[in-house]
C-alpha cells in the first residue's frame, strides 16, 4: 500500500516549525505555493514548503483544503533565499517566507492586479475656464497619450480627484488599453567626467555571473549618475534591476531622476504604499515584467524572475538591518542574493560600512574609488570649532552664528545640524541637579518645547512638563541640551527675516511634507534648514554652502562599538550636503574635543585612512566584522528573571570557538517597565555559531518560560546596548 502523499506547510506564526497536511488526490503542488489549509477552528493561508515528506507514524492529519492559484507565489530563487534567510538570522521560517508576499497575499486574497483604468478624451476640445490650469494640463495630457492610466496620470503630478472631476464633466472617459509612459525623450545625460568614466570602465561587465563591487565614490562625486549609466548600458530590454535605497520618500529627486532615464519602468517599494498599490507592483515583479524596483530594505524580498543587477545605495545605512521581528539585513541579503541569482551587486557609499570596507581590502569585493566630485563642485572645507568654556546658545557659539549671518548675506543657505544621538534636551534643575526619568524606563525625558511637554522617546511616556523642580521646587528648573525646536528658536531671533526650513521626524511626518520642504530649499532662496539625522541622507542642494553641526561628539565615548563608526558617517554624510554646487562649502563642527584623532581625520576628509584605523581598533578587540557576533536579549517582569534566563543558555553556548560576554542588563536596562539583558556570542566561525545559535532556539522553544518573558535572537547586530 503506498502511503498517503503530505505536504509541509509554512504559516505565518512565529513559530519555529512547519505543519504536516495531506495532499488531496490530484492536487499538483510545488513549493512556493499558497495553499488554504485547516488550523484550529480557522482556516489559514499557508505555503508549500516540501512535498512527499514521510508522514510521522500514528498521526491523523487533516488534508489540504485547497490552492490559492495554480504557480508558486515564492519562484525557486526566493524561495531558496529565504530559507537561507531564515536559517541565518534565526527566524522562524513562516513568518520569513511571509514576508515576502503584500499583506493582501497574506491574507489569502486572490492574486489579481487592481485593474488601472486608461482614459482618453470624450471632446476633441474642452470647454475649461482659462484659470483651471491643472484641469486644462489634465486634459490635454490625456489629448496627448490616449489611453494613458491612472497611475500615469497621477505620476505626473495629477491627482485623482482631479481625473474624477474631469470625468464628471464628460471632459474624458475610461477606456483604450492603457500605454506605459516612455522615458522622457532627448534628455542631454550629463557627459560622464573623466573621474566617473574611470570608474564605470571598472563597473563589472557580466550581469550574468556574480560579482560584489563596492563603490567607494565621496558625497557628490555623481555615484547615482553613474548607476543610471550602467544600467542604461547593460540592462536588457526584458530585464529586472533591483535599486535598495535607505528612505525612498526622503529623496524624490533620485526618483526623478530614475524616472526621467527609464520612464513607467521605475517602479517604487516602501512602506507608504497602501495594499492595493503592493499587490499590483508585487504582481508585475512576480509576473517577470522588466521593472527597475526602486525599494527600500524590504524589497530585496520580492518574487523577481530576471533579476540582473542589484544596486544598493549607501550601503552604510543603520535602516538597512530591520530592528525587530525578522532582523536581516537588506544589505547582506542583498549580496546573497545576487550570489544565488549569478548577478552583480554594486554597494554605493562614500563612507563604505566597515565590513564592506574590510571585504573590499580581502579581495572578496571590487573596490572602486571615485574621489572628485562631479561638475564644478569642490569638496567642502571642516574646520573644528572647539566650544570648552565658550557662550553657547542654544548650543550655537558665536563664530557659528557669524558664519551663518555671512553667508546669508551672500544670498546662500545654511544647513544646521544637531545630533540627535546621544543628545536630547532635558529639564534640569540649576540648584539641585534634577533631571526628569521616565518612570517606566531608565532614560531621560525628552524636553519638548512646542507643547512644554516631558516624552520618552522609548516607550511613547508623557506628561506635561512643570515650571519648577518636581525635586526641590526650586524655580531655576530649565532645559538644557538642545533639540531642533531649540535651535529653531534661537536662530529665529536672530535671524528674523529669513525663513527657518526644520527637518526632523515631527515635521516630515505628513505626507508630501518633505517634497514641499525641498522644493523650498531647491529655489535656492537664503535660507537656514535646521534637522537631525534625515538632513545627511542623499540630499543634493546646490544653494547650501555653509553646514554646522551643533555637536559632533555623540559617539566617541559610547560603550556601543559601532557608535565612532556611526559618527563619523553622519558626520561626513551631513558634510556632504554643503558646496555641491558651483561655489565652495564649508563645515563648521563644535565640539569639546576638538584634539581627539578621529575629528582630526575626519578634517582631512579622508574617510579612507579613517575606515582603516577604525578596523584596526575592531581588529584589536575581535570585533566584527573580524568575528561573527549575536546577541541573545531576554525581557521580562525583573532582571532576574532576565538574567536567569540567559544565564541558563550559558552552559549550552560554551564549546571551544564562542566567546560569551555576559550575560548583562542592557544599557538602557528597563524599556516600559520590562527589564532587559543580553548575552553576547562571537566566534570566527560563523557556522558554528549558527549550529550553536539553533541548538538555543530549539531549547528556548521548549523551555517553560513565565508568560511575560520574552526573547529576541539577533545577528550581525546593530547596536549592542
Ligand atoms: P552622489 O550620488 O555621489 O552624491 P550625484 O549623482 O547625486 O552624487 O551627483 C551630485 C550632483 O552632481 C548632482 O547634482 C548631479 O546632477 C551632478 N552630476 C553628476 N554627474 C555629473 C556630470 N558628469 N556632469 C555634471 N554634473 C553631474
Ligand atoms: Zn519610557
Ligand atoms: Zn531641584
Amino acid at each position: 500500500m503506498t502511503r498517503p502523499a503530505i505536504a509541509r506547510i509554512a504559516l505565518n506564526r512565529p513559530l519555529r516549525r512547519l505543519f504536516d497536511y495531506l495532499i488531496p488526490d490530484g492536487l499538483e503542488l510545488a513549493p512556493g505555493q499558497r495553499v488554504t489549509v485547516p488550523f484550529g477552528r480557522q482556516t489559514l493561508t499557508g505555503l508549500v514548503v516540501e512535498i512527499g515528506v514521510e508522514p510521522p507514524p500514528g498521526v491523523n492529519l487533516k488534508a489540504i483544503k485547497g490552492t490559492l492559484e495554480s504557480w508558486p507565489a515564492l519562484p525557486d530563487n526566493t524561495f531558496n533565499l529565504l530559507t537561507w534567510a531564515s536559517d541565518y538570522y534565526q527566524h522562524p521560517m513562516g513568518e520569513c517566507l511571509f514576508t515576502a508576499l503584500p499583506p493582501a497575499l497574506r491574507r489569502g486574497r486572490p492574486a489579481q492586479e487592481k485593474a488601472d483604468e486608461s482614459w482618453h478624451p470624450a471632446t476633441t476640445e474642452a470647454a475649461l475656464p482659462a484659470n483651471a490650469h491643472r484641469q486644462v494640463a489634465l486634459f490635454n495630457a490625456i489629448k496627448e497619450s490616449p489611453g494613458i492610466s491612472s497611475s500615469a496620470l497621477v505620476k505626473s503630478g495629477f491627482s485623482r480627484a482631479q481625473i474624477r472631476n474631469l470625468q464628471q464633466k464628460k471632459l474624458i472617459a475610461e477606456g483604450a488599453k492603457a500605454v506605459t509612459a516612455p522615458a522622457t525623450k532627448d534628455l542631454p545625460a550629463p557627459t560622464l567626467s573623466a573621474a566617473q568614466q574611470a570608474a564605470s570602465a571598472q563597473m563589472p561587465e557580466h550581469t550574468h555571473e556574480f560579482s560584489a563591487t563596492l563603490l567607494y565614490g565621496i558625497t557628490g562625486s555623481g555615484k547615482t549618475e553613474l548607476y543610471l549609466h550602467y544600467l542604461k548600458t547593460h540592462l536588457k530590454a526584458n530585464e529586472q534591476a533591483l535599486v535598495l535605497v535607505p528612505e525612498i520618500n526622503l529623496t524624490p529627486q533620485t526618483l526623478a531622476r530614475f524616472r526621467r532615464y527609464f520612464g513607467d519602468r521605475i517602479q517604487v517599494w516602501h512602506s507608504a504604499l497602501n495594499d492595493g498599490e503592493r499587490l499590483n507592483t508585487w504582481l508585475k515583479i512576480r509576473n517577470g515584467e522588466p521593472v527597475i524596483l526602486i525599494g527600500t530594505r524590504s524589497a530585496v524580498l520580492l518574487p523577481f524572475s530576471h533579476l540582473r543587477t542589484i544596486i544598493v545605495d549607501e550601503e552604510h545605512d543603520s535602516s538597512y538591518k530591520q530592528g525587530e521581528g525578522f532582523r536581516y539585513s537588506g544589505r547582506d541579503v542583498a549580496v546573497y542574493r545576487a550570489h544565488l541569482n549569478r548577478c552583480p551587486v554594486i554597494l554605493g557609499s562614500a563612507t563604505p560600512s566597515l565590513e564592506s570596507w574590510h571585504n573590499a581590502q580581502q579581495g572578496k569585493y571590487q573596490l572602486i574609488r571615485l574621489e572628485e566630485r562631479a561638475g564644478n563642485a569642490k569638496p567642502p572645507q571642516l574646520e573644528l570649532l572647539d566650544i570648552r568654556s565658550r557662550p553657547l546658545e542654544a548650543g550655537l557659539s558665536r563664530p557659528t552664528l557669524n558664519s551663518i549671518k555671512e553667508t546669508l548675506a551672500r544670498g546662500e543657505q545654511a544647513l544646521v545640524f544637531v545630533n540627535r544621538r546621544g543628545f536630547a534636551p532635558v529639564m534640569m534643575c540649576f540648584d539641585c541637579g534634577h533631571l526628569e526619568e521616565c518612570p517606566r524606563c531608565d532614560t531621560r525625558l525628552t524636553y519638548h518645547r512646542r507643547d512644554h511637554a516631558m516624552r520618552c522617546h522609548h516607550c511613547d511616556y508623557q506628561m506635561a512638563a512643570s515650571h519648577t523642580c518636581p525635586k526641590c521646587q526650586s524655580e531655576n528648573y530649565k532645559p538644557v541640551g538642545q533639540g531642533t525646536e531649540r535651535t529653531e528658536d534661537t536662530l529665529a531671533e536672530h535671524f528674523p527675516d529669513m525663513p527657518i526650513v526644520r527637518v526632523d521626524r515631527d515635521s516630515t511626518q505628513r505626507k508630501g511634507s518633505i517634497q514641499a520642504i525641498l522644493k523650498r530649499v531647491n529655489t535656492g532662496e537664503p535660507c537656514i534648514l535646521v534637522g537631525t539625522q534625515m538632513l545627511a541622507k542623499g540630499h543634493d542642494f546646490p544653494n547650501v554652502t555653509l553646514v554646522c553641526v551643533v555637536n559632533a561628539d555623540g559617539g566617541l565615548f559610547s560603550v556601543d562599538f559601532r557608535a565612532p563608526e556611526q559618527m563619523i558617517q553622519t558626520l561626513l554624510q551631513v558634510s556632504g550636503r554643503a558646496g555641491r554646487g558651483d561655489k565652495p562649502g564649508k563645515v563648521l563642527i563644535q565640539t569639546c574635543h576638538s584634539d581627539h584623532p578621529l575629528l582630526t581625520n575626519l578634517c582631512r576628509c579622508n574617510y579612507a585612512a579613517i575606515a582603516d584605523q577604525l578596523l584596526a581598533e575592531r581588529e584589536t578587540g575581535a570585533l566584527p566584522p573580524y568575528r561573527a557576533m549575536a546577541i541573545v536579549r531576554a525581557e521580562a517582569d525583573t532582571m532576574q528573571n532576565s538574567l536567569q534566563l540567559l544565564d541558563t543558555l550559558k552552559p549550552m553556548a560554551q564549546s571551544p570557538g564562542i566567546e560569551i560576554w555576559g550575560p548583562l542588563p542592557a544599557v538602557i536596562a528597563r524599556k516600559a517597565d520590562r527589564h532587559r539583558a543580553q548575552l553576547i556570542l562571537c566566534s570566527d566561525s560563523r557556522s558554528h555559531l549558527n549550529r550553536v545559535l539553533t541548538q538555543l532556539c530549539q531549547h528556548l522553544d521548549q523551555a517553560r518560560l513565565p508568560s511575560s518573558t520574552r526573547w529576541v535572537v539577533d545577528v550581525d547586530p546593530q547596536e549592542t546596548g
